[in-house]
Formats: structure tokens, sequence, C-alpha cells
């Protein structure tokens, strides 16, 4: 997950915000993934639904965060599961962050619904 980290010391206390691998629990930095389970939607007749997104070191973390993907969002019932590179996913975050989907002229912005989110973190 993306979390807070409180960080003591000079200048001063602070939060900072990290990727936090979701199988370790310890800082990712440089090669990572967010992943995630979803659903296909069309825009129109059939939803997509999207599970949180979660964070992992690449290779054995990943691996256990997926297998907890797919027990908790199972194939069976129309779930896949999708992975974006840490450094991709920032870029896109970061134009997101200053660029309305509704100014997007030449795209399409699906509704989805996210499944899965629990007060607590963990993956349900
Ligand atoms: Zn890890």
């Amino acid at each position: 997950m993306i979390e807070y980290v409180a960080r003591s010391g000079p200048p001063e206390a602070m939060n900072c915000p990290a990727f936090i691998c979701d199988a370790c629990r310890q800082q990712v930095v440089g090669a990572g993934i967010v992943t995630w389970a979803t659903t296909i939607g069309d825009g129109r007749s059939r939803t997509h639904s999207q599970s949180p997104l979660y964070v992992a070191h690449k290779g054995e973390c990943g691996r256990k965060v997926e297998a907890m993907l797919h027990a908790g969002y199972p194939a069976s019932d129309g779930w896949i599961d999708l992975w974006d590179d840490i450094g991709d996913f920032l870029k896109q975050l970061t134009h997101n962050a200053t660029n309305a989907f509704t100014d997007d002229a030449d795209g399409e912005y699906h509704q989805h619904r996210l499944e899965g989110a629990s007060t607590n973190g963990r993956m349900q």
C-alpha cells in the first residue's frame, strides 16, 4: 500500500509517504510494482470493478501478493490481476493529478466499483 511513515529527527518530525510492500512490509525503493485485481467492464452494460491497489517488490514478494489477490478475487468470479511498474504508475499519477479526465477529449474514462477495501488495511 501507499502509506505514511512517521519520521522523527531534524529538521522536524514529519510523515513521509512511501510504497510499503504488502508481502514483507518493507519500503519498496526502486524495482517494485503496484498490482490490483479487476473485472473488465465495457463502460456501459458490464460493471468495471477493482480491488484496492497493492504494492510489492518484484520477484518473490510480487508472487506472494499475486497469490493473495487470486485468493480474494478468484478467476472463477471473473477477476484478473494486473500490475504496473512503480515508475510508470508515478508518471501516470502525476499527470492525472493536474489533468482532469473531463478535459481529455480523446479518451473515455469508465466508472468503476471498488471492492474489498477494508478499514484495517488488510486484504479480505
Ligand atoms: Zn517485499
